[in-house]
């Protein structure tokens, strides 16, 4: 018996010993046309990174809505041979929901609209009302305002399938946090300032979740002194002008808290808040042109002065 144990002991040493340490990988990389960094403490080997980034590259491939060889552009052009796998359609019908959701302030068939600003190809102009007009009739998809999140609930599953401890996936101002940081402490999430430089916030986040901004100041062009920036409103199709800089969405899902920092950007200030009171399981962060912040009751924010919107107007 003595032998036995001593036998088993030794097989737990040896054992013990061949564990792989935690590692914190980290790779940034280029995709959905943002750079992207991804950090993830595990122990189980660097697998889930290379799976990640491969992932992130085939959704890239499937749904860009500025590459003409993507499956969602060849379906844009009615190409006859296009068929979608369950997971695909349920992606589509998703959006879809969402678009119902946000009572069309977010809308996945802007991409006419996108199109003629030139926001695809990158060929910038004001174009002519009835242009713009004629594009609010053609329904064209574009999930470029939920893709990053996403991308984002899928890296996190793999990384809850690999087991993973914890890990912290920046994709280009998304940002999902998944399990607790190692330090035990919650994750830091600066939010940017609109004019460059620091961030105006830091947001203390728990556990896995995500926080995603949406602003006029990522992607826009200026002519004659006027700025025009890629948030659409479907409504008028010119780029949304409603008071605000930008908006930040908590939420435990990142295809939501990306429909909804698209849709209450384009919403505003008073209609955001109001949906926020009428809906539950988000926060935001609102920043206005004047630059104030004002951050619903449910926020754990700091580093700036705000106003709270509580549940009751
Ligand atoms: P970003 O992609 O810069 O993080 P968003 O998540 O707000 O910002 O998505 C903006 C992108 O979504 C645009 O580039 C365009 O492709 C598309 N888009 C613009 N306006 C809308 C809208 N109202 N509803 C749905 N998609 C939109
Ligand atoms: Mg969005």
């Amino acid at each position: 018996m003595k032998r036995m144990i001593g036998f088993f002991a030794a097989l737990t040493l040896l054992l013990g010993g061949c564990a792989p340490a935690e590692q914190h990988l980290s790779q940034t990389l280029f995709s959905m046309d943002t750079v992207m960094e991804l950090q993830i403490w595990t122990d189980r080997g660097d697998d889930v990174m290379n799976t990640c980034v491969q992932m992130l590259q085939n959704l890239e491939k499937t749904w860009s809505a500025t590459d003409e060889d993507s499956l969602l552009s060849r379906r844009n052009a009615g190409a006859g041979d296009v068929t979608l796998d369950d997971e695909q359609m349920e992606l589509l019908n998703r959006a879809l929901e969402l678009k119902n959701f946000t009572g069309g302030a977010f809308d996945p068939t802007i991409g006419a609209i996108s199109q003629v600003w030139g926001f695809y190809d990158g060929q910038y102009r004001v174009p002519e009302d009835e242009e713009v007009l004629q594009a609010m009739f053609r329904s064209q998809w574009d999930l470029g305002a939920v893709m990053k999140g996403y991308a984002g609930d899928a890296c996190v599953k793999l990384l809850e399938e690999s087991g993973a401890r914890c890990g912290l996936l920046n994709l280009g101002g998304n940002i999902q946090t998944y399990g607790t940081k190692p330090d035990g402490r919650p994750w830091n999430i600066g939010i940017q300032n609109p004019d460059g430089g620091e961030s105006v916030a830091v947001l203390s986040i728990n556990g896995t979740m995500a926080v995603v901004t949406s602003g006029d100041y990522q992607r826009y062009f200026e002519i004659d002194g006027v700025k025009y920036h890629h948030i659409i409103d479907p409504k008028s199709g010119y780029p949304a002008s409603s008071g605000l800089r930008s908006v930040t969405v908590i939420c435990r899902d990142g295809m939501t808290a990306d429909a909804l920092s698209t849709a209450l950007f384009v919403m505003g200030l008073h209609k955001g808040s109001n949906f926020w009171r009428n809906n539950e399981g988000f926060e935001v962060v609102f920043i206005t042109t004047g630059g104030d912040i004002y951050a619903t009751q449910g926020v754990a924010i700091s580093g700036c002065e705000y106003e709270v919107i509580s549940r009751e107007e």
